[in-house]
């Protein structure tokens, strides 16, 4: 275990794919956590799998006696639901909230301007690593605010996995979503060449093994393609939904700095038109299936 957090209360709000993990490290480390998720289903799964941790009743009841209140949670809509529908009302004076979710930076800006008029400080601290990631508190996370609520949330965050000052509040959501963008186009061009070479009668493992030893390599032939594509399992735990979310905040976020676009257009579009054709639940290694036409259930 990396960090040491016997004696601080810390809430932490959606326990979901990412969620779960995270605050299951946390507790591991010695911290006191107040879990909460509005779906039921979700409280018991956690409950359950996480003795170590105290599942509550609601946000507002997650901030009781925490120095910082972290969330992992959709998207900046349900963020704010969460923070105005109760949890900005009952935090401990002083507290800091930790928007670990994958949110929109320039909402997020505004969200820790109005949770400063109530005297309260926001981080942004998205993560990159997937669930695998989570479980094994390897995650990147890209931390945006304040220097002195950031290096208060250092052990906390160290638990999680490698935290990263990137700039000010709503920097760790720009370099989240901008990420995402360029993962989300590797995973098309990476899969496009691997399913062109297997029609041209290349065995995918060796192409997989040449390219990662090449200038070809991407997460998508290092992880996703040999852990998710190659089995058939299409599982990796973070849905197209959620990479669609992230991908049009990073071409929003391109779009408005004047910064050349077509290519992230061309991603978005394609992204998009996946999510229209598949069922809403579909991971976002479905792409592949849906590159070659086949039905993703
Ligand atoms: P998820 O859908 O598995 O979990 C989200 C949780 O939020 C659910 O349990 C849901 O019930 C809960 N929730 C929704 N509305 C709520 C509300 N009003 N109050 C309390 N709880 C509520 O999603 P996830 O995969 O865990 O992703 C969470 C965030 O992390 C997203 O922003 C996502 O983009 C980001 N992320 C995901 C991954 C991944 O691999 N899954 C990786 C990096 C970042």
């Amino acid at each position: 275990m990396t960090a040491d957090l016997a004696g601080r209360t810390l809430g932490f709000v959606g326990l979901g794919n990412m969620g779960t993990p995270m605050a299951a490290r946390l507790a591991d480390a010695g911290a006191t956590v107040r879990a909460f998720d509005a779906a039921p289903g979700a409280r018991e799964a956690f409950g359950a799998e996480v003795t170590t941790a105290t599942v509550v009743g609601s946000a507002a009841e997650a901030a009781r006696g925490a120095e910082a209140v972290l969330l992992c949670l959709p998207n900046s809509d349900v963020v704010e639901a969460v923070v105005d529908g109760g949890l900005l009302d009952a935090l401990e004076p002083g507290t800091v909230l930790v928007d670990m979710s994958s949110s929109e930076p320039v909402r997020t800006r505004a969200l820790a301007e109005r949770a400063a008029a109530a005297g309260h400080t926001l981080v942004d601290a998205p993560v990159s690593g997937g669930v695998s990631g989570a479980r094994a508190g390897t995650l990147a996370v890209m931390v945006g605010g304040p220097d002195d609520a950031v290096a208060a949330l250092g052990p906390a965050l160290a638990a999680i996995g490698h935290p990263r000052h990137v700039g000010p509040t709503g920097a760790g959501h720009a370099l989240k979503a901008l990420n995402n963008l360029m993962s989300a186009a590797h995973l098309l061009a990476s899969s496009e060449a691997l399913l062109a070479g297997q029609a041209f009668g290349l065995d995918p493992e060796v192409m997989l093994d040449v390219v990662n030893a090449s200038s070809g390599r991407s997460g998508s032939t290092e992880v996703k393609w040999p852990r998710h594509v190659l089995p058939g399992t299409f599982a990796s735990g973070f849905g197209l939904g959620l990479m669609v979310k992230d991908i049009r905040i990073a071409r929003d976020l391109v779009v408005s700095t004047g910064t050349p676009s077509r290519h992230t257009a061309s991603t978005v579009a394609l992204w998009a038109e996946a999510q229209d054709d598949l069922p809403p639940d579909a991971d976002h290694t479905d792409i592949v299936r849906w590159l070659q036409g086949k039905d993703a259930r």
